[in-house]
């Protein structure tokens, strides 16, 4: 008696978001590099170093970079994408660039996925603010000057410039493009027109740049990170090693005599 043909097993698909880091491809995780080497299929931003191809030769590569913030037709679009990977296979990737919890619309896209019952998880990456201070090696923390860093996106959701001062240090994410309103954010929103700004762009690369001004002369900067992703650090943070110390540690001994 023939047998029924037994339908496909059809596992159900999962999604793994990677941080990629901010560029080389080195500077991907180990775990990332590992689940990568799974993917079936691979979506990636217009950010992510072509090198990682190599990390997943046989997957398929959709680019589905959205350039420019807040394009609500475009998350759209990437969501859609998402869910029609799902459907077609099992080892999902969604690639992106730094780390996916940092201004990295990870939010609407777990909440489409949830929303179909499809399992995620999620690998951390090194986030552009990170790579900035270990290329320039200014530390984000510092003992005695520096106990709080905030990650800032000097964009609002609406396209407005905004700035804060709400940590020792605060690192400014989409700021490239208006360097100069920033500047005149930052000293509206208290900070001194002499505290340290450091922008560094494409950090993590090779062709890296970092340049040092402060908050008061910060436009200066435009023409050398012009059409370069970059990061704007300013505070505790941004001041080179060494400059600060000496007067840190005579604060701190006064404070407190055993720190
Ligand atoms: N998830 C990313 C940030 C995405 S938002 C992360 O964790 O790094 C995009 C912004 O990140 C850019 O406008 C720029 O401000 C910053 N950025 C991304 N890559 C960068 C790089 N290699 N160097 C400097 N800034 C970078």
């Amino acid at each position: 008696m023939p047998h029924a043909t037994p339908s496909p097993i059809t596992a159900p698909a999962r999604v793994v978001f990677i941080g990629a880091g901010p560029g080389a491809a080195d500077l991907i995780t180990v775990r990332g590099a590992r689940r990568l080497a799974l993917a079936e299929v691979v979506l990636f931003d217009a950010l992510s170093d072509p090198a990682l191809r190599d990390l997943a030769p046989t997957a398929r590569w959709v680019d589905v970079g959205k350039r420019g913030f807040g394009h609500a037709t475009g998350q759209a679009a990437i969501n859609a994408l998402l869910l029609d990977a799902c459907r077609l296979h099992h080892h999902v990737v969604r690639l992106k660039g730094g780390d996916p919890s940092v201004f990295g619309r990870l939010e609407e896209e777990l909440e489409t996925l949830r929303a179909h019952g499809i399992s995620c998880e999620v690998v951390p990456g090194v986030s552009a603010a990170l790579a900035a201070a270990a290329d320039t090696q200014r530390p984000l923390t510092r003992r005695g000057t520096g106990r709080s860093v905030s990650l800032t996106t000097a964009m609002t959701h609406l396209g407005a410039l905004q700035a804060s001062r709400t940590a020792d240090t605060e690192v400014f994410y989409m700021a490239g493009r208006q360097l100069a309103e920033l500047s005149d954010k930052l000293l509206e929103a208290g900070w001194p027109a002499d505290a340290p700004a450091s922008v560094v762009s494409r950090a993590g690369w090779p062709d890296m740049l970092a340049t040092d001004h402060n908050v008061a002369t910060l436009a200066d900067a435009t023409a050398t990170h012009a059409h370069r992703p970059a990061v704007v650090t300013v505070g505790a943070g941004a001041a080179p090693v060494g400059v600060a110390r000496a007067a840190a540690d005579a604060a701190i001994a006064l404070q407190d005599p055993i720190a």
